[in-house]
C-alpha cells in the first residue's frame, strides 16, 4: 500500500462526546453494483454535529466516517452498473444499506425500513475523497449546478418530504416553523414555494439565522410566535413544521396550531417530554412525524435547485477543506453559520 492509496477521513471512531478524529482511509473497494464516488464537497449535517457531541438517538457502526450530504464524479463503476459512466456528475441519497426484499423497499419507501443503514453512521460516509456508493441512490446532477451547492441537495430532500409529502400545504396556510436550522429555512423556503404565508421561530441569539431565513420571503419571529399564528382569525397557525432539535418545542407546537391543524415534526430530540399531550386531543390535531426521503422527492428537488426556484446559496456559510473540519464543525454548532460546506484534500 502507498500513501498515494491514502486520504484523510473525518472518522467518528467511539460513543463518547467528542471522539472525532482526522485518519488515513484507504480508498474503499466497491462491489458489482456500486460505483466509486470521487466527493467533490460534503455538507455538514445537525446529525454529524450530534454524533460529535454524543447526544444523537441513533445507532452508530464505530468507527465510521461521518457525511452523508455529498455530490462528485463517478470514477469507477462496478460489473452490473450499467446506466452511469465514469466522469457523471452526481449526488447521492442517504439509504446506502436497505432490503430490498421489506415491504416497504417494495413500495418505494426504503427510507422507512427498518434495516436501512445510512452514510455516515451506519456505513463509511464521504468526509474523505472515496465514497463506495450503491447505483441505485445516484441521481445527476445538471451542469449548471456547482457540487457546493449540490450537496445540499439531501437537507432540501428532507424538508421537501417534511412540508410537501407529509404535510400537504396548500396556497394561502398560515405556517410556523420552529428553529432556524439549515433543515428549518429550507422547510420554511418550501412552503413559501407552496404559496403559505410563513413565519420561522427562533431565540434571540439565533439572529443572525434568522436573517438568513428572511431571504427566502418569511416573517421573523424572535421567541413567542402566538401572536403571528393568530393574526388572521385567532385561532392559531394551520401549520406547525417542528425543526428545532429538542423536544420540549412539541409544546409550543400545541399552543401554536389551530383545532383540526397539523404538527410535523422533523427535529430530532432524545429528551423525554414532560408535559401533556392533552391539547392534541383536545384540539383535534394531526401530528406527523417525517423521516428522510426517497426517489421522487430527490428529482423534484433537484429540479427546483437547477431551475433556480430553490436557492441553497443564502445557507452555506463557508467552504472547508476537510483538514479543518472542527472549525467548520464549531462555526455550525455555536449557530455562527447555518451550513459548512467541507471539500476533500
Ligand atoms: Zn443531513
Amino acid at each position: 500500500m502507498t500513501t498515494r492509496d491514502l486520504s484523510a477521513a473525518v472518522v467518528n471512531y467511539a460513543p463518547e462526546k467528542g471522539a472525532v478524529e482526522l485518519r488515513d482511509l484507504e480508498r474503499p473497494l466497491i462491489g458489482e453494483d456500486d460505483v466509486l464516488l470521487e466527493v467533490a464537497n460534503v455538507g455538514v449535517c445537525g446529525s454529524d454535529l450530534h454524533q460529535w457531541t454524543a447526544d444523537h438517538s441513533w445507532q452508530v457502526n464505530y468507527p465510521v466516517v461521518l457525511g452523508h450530504e455529498f455530490g462528485g464524479h463517478i470514477v469507477a463503476t462496478g460489473k452490473n452498473v450499467k446506466e452511469w459512466n465514469e466522469g457523471d456528475r452526481v449526488v447521492s441519497e442517504t439509504a446506502a444499506i436497505i432490503n430490498p426484499s421489506n415491504p416497504l423497499s417494495r413500495t418505494g419507501l426504503y427510507n422507512l425500513d427498518p434495516d436501512r443503514k445510512g452514510f455516515g453512521y451506519g456505513v463509511n460516509g464521504a468526509m474523505t475523497r472515496y465514497v463506495r456508493v450503491p447505483a441505485r441512490c445516484l441521481h445527476l446532477v445538471p451542469e449548471n449546478v456547482p457540487f457546493e451547492q449540490a450537496c445540499l441537495t439531501e437537507p432540501c430532500c428532507v424538508a421537501y418530504n417534511a412540508v410537501v409529502g407529509n404535510s400537504h400545504i396548500h396556497p394561502g396556510d398560515r405556517v410556523v416553523v420552529l428553529g432556524p436550522g439549515t433543515i428549518g429555512i429550507l422547510c420554511a423556503a418550501v412552503a413559501k414555494l407552496c404559496g403559505a404565508e410563513v413565519a420561522i421561530v427562533g431565540l434571540e441569539n439565533d439572529k443572525h439565522r434568522l436573517n438568513i431565513a428572511a431571504q427566502y420571503g418569511c416573517d421573523i419571529v424572535i421567541g413567542d410566535a402566538s401572536e403571528w399564528s393568530g393574526k388572521r382569525d385567532g385561532l392559531g397557525a394551520d401549520f406547525v413544521i417542528d425543526a428545532a432539535g429538542a423536544s420540549v418545542t412539541l409544546k409550543i407546537a400545541l399552543q401554536l396550531v389551530r383545532p383540526n391543524g397539523h404538527i410535523t415534526k422533523v427535529g430530532w430530540g432524545p429528551q423525554p417530554m414532560g408535559f401533556s399531550l392533552d391539547p392534541l386531543v383536545q384540539k383535534n390535531v394531526t401530528l406527523q412525524g417525517s423521516f428522510s426521503h426517497n426517489w421522487p422527492v430527490w428529482e423534484k428537488v433537484i429540479y427546483l435547485i437547477s431551475s433556480g426556484k430553490l436557492d441553497v446559496k443564502p445557507i452555506i456559510g463557508g467552504i472547508w477543506p476537510i483538514t479543518e473540519w472542527k472549525e467548520a464543525f464549531e462555526k455550525m454548532h455555536r449557530g455562527e453559520i447555518v451550513k459548512s460546506v467541507l471539500k476533500p484534500v
